[in-house]
């Protein structure tokens, strides 16, 4: 990445508080050279005019337009990137036959590095364009082009935490798509950790090994507390899948004679650096073991429609004290873009509290107190999922990695009415798309322009 920004002058959104809004104009952003917001000085500030003119004299202020704004990049905490041809695919098949006849048979396809280097560099491609600065990815079993992805987030510019994916279990996993041992298993997971931390010292934006379960019914006793092991000897990230649906969510009790969240606890998958995807049958009891261990869910309310078998009460959880983070799960979920996530969040949480049966009776259909607003699931998507991620990003901030998106508001339908800060964000998240999205920056670097 060649060109930096060191300072930006705009109007900037942000929400450091679930729920609360902050927005500036004319704000002077200044960016050092680790690419982190070393100040913020508002128009009101003093020294702001003398340190405006000092970053113009030196040639290197991005200035944004009167219709222009500033948002924290996004963060994905749930994204499976082999499947991104699959995306769309066979979503009105049951889980099993999804899985099995479509998803198995692709992810196998990743034995092939050549294959895997073209949709991982097109995937990407695609999440820059729409503002995702920072995936959580689960890649394949295999240990080379799980790497593949490494570099190629390494040298596209985004942050970018990767697992190599442990299935080793000999049921429920196919023959032609399980690693061949647990053994096996856990030595790649341990000398991919070794291999992307020691490639991660020399990228600038980041780039994080992840300790990766597929989810419990698909891993062994052993392996899932091999990779306990793991995560706290190298002091590592961990992601898996907990109580998606129901059939996961009774299976792992069936097994282990406890919930899914107690059975990944206590083989040492919980931790600050931890996050869970799904989590949608998660009990007040399970929520408690989040917040002790300072685990997140990353909510992922697209595939959650197709696959999860319920709606999950994110607002309990927040009020809980849950983290929570949002997640597009491709391919589960259809879109690669976290708008649209942001849209469904809302959408969910509406249909949970009205209820859909209509032959219920009113008082019957639905979860009180149940719905986000749009400004709530924007903070989902930036400051829950730095939160999550246990990184100083998703906020427009002091000692926050400089990660922006440039929107262009210019052509969304505002024709002067609804001009207050809160609704023209609003207008932002419902309408916005890749086309008004002008540029695009991860610790201070241009990583898409349109
Ligand atoms: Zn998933």
């Amino acid at each position: 990445m060649t060109k930096t920004v060191r300072a930006i002058l705009g109007n900037y959104f942000t929400t450091p508080t679930y729920g609360e809004l902050a927005y500036e104009e004319k704000a002077l952003i200044l960016v050092n050279e680790a690419g982190m917001i070393e100040e913020i000085l508002l128009s009101e500030a003093v020294g702001y005019e003398e340190a405006l003119a000092t970053q113009r004299a030196a040639g290197h202020l991005v200035e944004l337009k009167d219709q222009e704004y500033l948002l924290p990049g996004f963060i994905d905490t749930h994204i499976h990137a082999p499947q991104w041809p699959q995306a769309g695919i066979a979503l009105d098949k049951p889980l099993d036959d999804w899985l099995h006849q479509h998803t198995f048979p692709l992810e196998a396809k990743y034995d092939d590095v050549a294959f895997a280097r073209r949709v991982y560099t097109d995937l990407v491609d695609q999440l820059l364009t729409r503002g995702t600065t920072t995936a959580l990815y689960f890649a394949t079993i295999h240990k080379e082009s799980s790497f593949e992805l490494v570099k190629i987030c390494a040298d596209k510019g985004q942050r970018a935490l990767v697992g190599k994916v442990v299935m080793d279990c000999p049921e429920g996993n196919p023959d032609f798509y399980r690693d061949v041992s647990t053994q096996q298993a856990l030595e790649d997971t341990e000398a991919f950790i070794q291999e992307v931390r020691d490639y991660g010292r020399d990228v600038h934006q980041g780039v994080y090994p992840v300790v990766m379960p597929r989810f419990a019914p698909s891993c062994t006793a052993e392996a899932l507390q091999g990779l306990g092991d793991l995560a706290k000897k190298y002091d590592c990230h961990v992601h898996t899948h907990c109580s998606e649906g129901q059939w996961q969510h009774d299976v792992t009790q069936e097994r282990f004679g406890k919930s899914d969240t107690e059975a990944l606890k206590d083989f040492g998958l919980f931790g600050p650096k931890s996050v869970m995807a799904h989590s949608n049958f998660i009990s007040d009891e399970d929520a408690q073991i989040f917040m002790d261990h300072d685990t997140a869910v990353a909510h992922c309310p697209i595939s959650n429609i197709y696959f999860a078998n319920s709606v999950i009460p994110i607002r309990h959880l927040k009020e809980l004290g849950v983290q929570v983070g949002l997640g597009s799960d491709i391919s589960g979920g259809f879109s690669p873009s976290l708008y649209d996530n942001i849209r469904q969040a809302v959408m969910s949480s509406r249909q949970l509290e009205e209820g859909v049966d209509r032959d219920l009776a009113q008082s019957e259909r639905g979860v009180d107190n149940s719905r986000i607003s749009v400004l709530q699931a924007f903070h989902l998507a930036t400051t829950g999922g730095g939160e999550a991620l246990d990184l100083p990003i998703g906020q427009i901030a002091k000692d926050y990695t400089a990660d922006f998106q440039v929107i262009d508001a210019t052509d969304l339908p505002s024709f002067e009415v609804f001009t207050d800060p809160e609704h023209e964000l609003q207008r932002i998240l419902y309408l916005a798309d890749k086309e008004n999205i002008r540029q695009v920056y991860v610790q201070g670097c241009l990583v898409h322009e349109k």
